[in-house]
């Protein structure tokens, strides 16, 4: 559901900054290749561009003091929710291990892995997205090869293995390990790197989490409101004007802010949905999700139309953003025809007690 389309999204916005345009391989007097579609060469140029006109390069690596800053327990394994339980003598296939004797490292898999020997430690595949993310932020390789740094997120959603999305709570345990892993960044010029991994955390709680249960929802919530509020805190690092690198990481983080606000009231929508179909559920309980809802779906909006005005030199981009202002468009007719009933609107489209109605439902 509108995955696949996710990742040629942002590979041709990454497309953009980078220089490489497709192999080509000659072969000198020695037979030796040589490729100039180098992922390393390219990276080292920017690098060096940043570095003689004086500015900051954010695409280098993760420091000691980011991973001792890192608060967060790791995620205790279990694959007790895990779809296929792996045979006895079953091994991970990046360590080649089996099952470990303290049975504290059980072995996952929820991907289209097949066959006894598919099966992966958490912490295997953890250390594996953890070293080739840094590598893609840094440069040293690229996740496609019509992507660049910031598809550095593209290894943590999906097995490396036979290359498919993770699923349920599988997914859910590697994308925490994402985000726990990136917590240290909070703050500094790296600090997008944590916003990608929580919104994939946000994203993964709602294929994985029904957001009608009430418990699932407040989660999911607290989480939607912790990155965007940490989204405004981190927009001061990026929007600094004059280098490229950061102006495009600006660009990137607005596009995250866009996309979260979109999953946010499509949750809020899923929960509307659910109480509404139990009649004993207060009316003014559903009439401020609705309101909620509505905020959160012309703010997406809003936000997409931002985007498309300062990306206007960029027709593969304005396409995109306006394929999402379609998208969420038709979802809020959609959705305010079917709950019509909830909406205080007058005909004119303004609420009687909107000021107050608006100062409930931010908070
Ligand atoms: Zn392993
Ligand atoms: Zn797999």
């Amino acid at each position: 559901m509108g995955k696949k389309s996710k990742r040629n999204k942002r590979s041709s916005a990454a497309a953009s900054t980078n220089s490489t345009s497709g192999t080509n391989t000659n072969k000198d007097e020695s037979g030796r290749s040589k490729s100039t579609n180098n992922a390393s060469g390219n990276s080292g140029s920017v690098a060096e561009r940043l570095s003689r006109r004086g500015l900051c390069n954010p695409f280098t690596p993760t420091t000691q003091e980011e991973l001792d800053a890192i608060v967060t327990q790791p995620t205790v394994s279990s694959n007790e929710d895990d779809p296929i339980k792996p045979p006895k003598d079953a091994t991970c296939w990046i360590c080649l291990e089996g099952i470990m004797d303290d049975n504290t490292e059980p072995l996952r898999r929820n991907c289209a892995c097949r066959g006894d020997n598919n099966y992966a430690h958490l912490k295997c595949l953890v250390s594996l997205a953890t070293s080739k993310s840094e590598d893609i932020w840094t440069g040293r390789v690229k996740a496609a090869s019509n992507s660049d740094w910031l598809a550095f997120g593209w290894v943590w959603e999906s097995c490396q293995n036979c290359k498919q999305y993770f699923a349920g709570k599988l997914r859910l345990d590697i994308a925490n390990e994402y985000a726990r892993s990136t917590e240290g960044m909070v703050g500094g010029v790296r600090a997008y790197r944590h916003i990608v991994a929580c919104s994939w955390v946000t994203k993964s709680m709602f294929e994985v989490h029904n957001p009608c249960y009430p418990e699932n929802y407040v989660l999911m919530e607290s989480k939607y409101d912790k990155l965007l509020d940490l989204v405004q805190k981190t927009y001061p690092i990026y929007n600094q004007g004059i280098n490229p690198a950061l102006q495009y990481i600006n660009f990137s983080l607005k596009r995250t802010e866009a996309e979260t606000i979109t999953n946010y009231s499509q949750t809020v929508a899923s929960r509307i949905r659910m109480l509404d179909s139990i009649s004993s559920v207060k009316s003014e309980e559903l009439t401020k999700l609705y309101n909620k809802w509505n905020d959160l779906s012309s703010r997406s909006v809003q936000r997409f139309e931002d985007l498309e005005e300062i990306s206007k030199k960029d027709p593969i981009m304005m396409q995109q953003l306006k394929d999402s202002i379609l998208h969420v468009k038709s979802q809020m007719t959609y959705f305010k025809r079917e709950f019509s009933h909830l909406s205080l609107e007058g005909l004119d489209g303004t609420l009687p007690d909107e000021k107050e109605d608006r100062n409930l439902v931010s908070n």
